[in-house]
């Protein structure tokens, strides 16, 4: 199995936390924690580095990510995208705000271009922002992670000009909206990931999540595809692999 989205700290334990995985993805929020990445990809070699800026950390220089993405050990840019929760859409500075994310997530997207690399995207509450900048580019690929888009925006994503992945996370065991969302994908576009150190699964929600526990995200696509897990596995590990090039 293969954990495509996760945030580990510098309190890494191996053993335990990505026991009995093939691979994890580790996404980068900012140029500290991309750095964090490609230490760790050196180091331990199940674990795979993004790197990128989130669209909360613009605070960072977007000029300084080009290094890091050169790196032998970046496999993906990301996490970039856009975020309009109502703290920021309701914020006096709103319009700046938004035109320095949509730049930042613009030159990352320019970036995986360049250098032919997937992208994970972070999209909350600006979700047609996002299928709008994404319907201008041809030539990327990548992964809406996390999706929150509904049933309603899925045909969208797969409408754009270029391969959109769809990320599942942990909520997918307690929200049975998602199952619905989860049931109109083809079963080739969707990945299984865990956000860790959040959105923990059932059985542990409310506990601090950890890369071991994409296990649970597995059995749940497993259980609402009516497939069997070992059929599931096989599937979401050749997606992630196909589009991580792992
Ligand atoms: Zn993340």
């Amino acid at each position: 199995m293969i954990d495509t989205h996760a945030h580990i700290e510098t309190t890494f334990c191996d053993d335990v936390e990505i026991a009995g995985l093939e691979a994890v993805i580790l996404s980068g929020a900012n140029l500290k924690t991309s750095k964090n990445n490609l230490f760790l990809a050196e180091k331990y070699p199940r674990l795979k580095a993004a790197v990128g800026i989130h669209p909360q950390e613009i605070d960072d220089d977007i000029n300084l990510l080009e290094e890091l993405v050169k790196n032998d050990n970046s496999i993906a840019i990301g996490e970039c995208g856009l975020e309009f929760v109502d703290e920021i859409r309701e914020a006096d500075n709103f319009e700046e705000l938004a035109a320095k994310q949509k730049d930042y997530f613009r030159k990352q997207i320019e970036l995986a271009r360049k250098y032919k690399k997937p992208l994970i995207i972070h999209a909350r509450k600006a979700m047609d922002e996002t299928i709008h900048i994404l319907s201008e580019y041809e030539g990327i690929k990548g992964v809406i992670h996390c999706y929150s888009g509904g049933k309603k925006r899925v045909k969208k994503v797969l409408d754009l000009p270029s391969e959109w992945m769809f990320g599942f996370d942990g909520n997918l065991t307690y929200e049975p909206g998602l199952e619905e969302v989860l049931k109109e994908i083809p079963r080739d576009r969707i990945l299984a990931e865990t956000d860790s150190p959040l959105l923990t699964p059932e059985p542990y929600r409310g506990k601090r999540n950890m890369p071991a526990y994409v296990k649970y995200v597995y059995k749940k696509i497993a259980d609402v595809w009516g497939e069997s897990l070992e059929k599931t596995e096989k599937i979401l590990d050749d997606n992630a692999k196909r589009l991580f090039g792992i």
